[in-house]
């Protein structure tokens, strides 16, 4: 069932900056915390005026917003909320001159808050694939269309590798060419031994029974598209969002842009269903460590 996140809501959550800061204060110490320096389990008391809290048995003090992308920000916690809540709320990203003219911030901060955001989107988007998985390649960007198949006639095209665990996550990677040598390892990083793994049958893929995995071929050559579960349907559905979100917002795509684009499209895509959840995951990775 598709959820929404409403601004209301959002505006009831997060109804000043303190509501902001005790949110990051909650992520980095926990629901039940200990004092770092008297190790005691203890309640923190919010130091007024200050982006701090204060041990209520010994007084060390906590500044939750040291190493997080807000410490050095003179752009309030509210506003850096808010921005994240818009990122978790459109289909196609929020262009800088769309956070300038809500947040009432300059442009160069947008642009600013904008990369930041699309970064934490990157590193949350990380994770081991289980289950069911599909795999395949697609030729992305450029202005040729690929009609000689692999390699060929490729050149103005990024080649971007997909995995997607069904019913789950979907990774992407811009890769340099479709060999094996480069197609397998990133497999290996990021599907588990335990899954099941549906491909066509390019020659990349066909030593992945010997890498431990159970792995079926769709036979694309013998005009094949699905035998039972074997198919890649839900990796080609991504492909065509895809390039039609390419299209859509007429971004020039090559090399390290897409790479970060595709961190983005495939971070909302997979929790397109959840905004709530997608909300949750990106202020929470502000605590991870960069
Ligand atoms: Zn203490």
């Amino acid at each position: 069932m598709p959820q929404t996140y409403t601004l209301f809501q959002f505006l009831e959550a997060y109804p000043d900056d303190d509501a902001c800061l005790d949110r990051i204060m909650r992520m980095k110490v926990g629901k039940d915390p200990t004092c770092a320096r008297c190790k005691r389990k203890t309640t923190f008391y919010r130091i007024r005026k200050r982006r701090a809290y204060e041990c209520q048995w010994c007084g060390f003090h906590v500044y939750p917003c040291v190493g997080t992308p807000f410490e050095k920000s003179r752009t309030s916690l509210r506003k850096w909320f808010y921005a994240i809540y818009l990122f978790t709320t459109t289909r196609h990203g929020v262009p800088a001159k769309e956070l300038e003219r809500q947040l009432g911030v300059t442009y160069k901060t947008a642009w600013r808050m904008g990369h930041i955001i699309r970064k934490l989107m990157s590193r949350v988007g990380t994770q081991i694939l289980t289950g069911e998985v599909e795999i395949d390649e697609s030729y992305v960007g450029g202005r040729r269309s690929i009609k000689t198949g692999r390699g060929r006639g490729a050149a103005n095209k990024t080649i971007v590798l997909g995995m997607k665990q069904r019913q789950g996550p979907m990774l992407t990677y811009v890769i340099p060419d479709v060999k094996r040598a480069t197609i397998e390892p990133l497999i290996m990083q990021h599907v588990a031994k335990t899954a099941t793994v549906y491909t066509d049958e390019w020659w990349a893929y066909r030593k992945l029974r010997w890498r431990g995995y159970e792995h079926f071929m769709v036979a694309h050559g013998k005009g094949e598209y699905a035998k039972g579960r074997v198919h890649t349907n839900s990796i080609e559905n991504f492909w065509a969002r895809l390039k039609l979100s390419i299209r859509g917002t007429h971004i020039h795509v090559s090399g390290k842009h897409l790479q970060k684009y595709l961190a983005e499209f495939s971070f909302r895509y997979n929790y397109r269903d959840y905004p709530d959840k997608m909300f949750a995951m990106l202020v929470g990775s502000v605590a991870l460590p960069a």
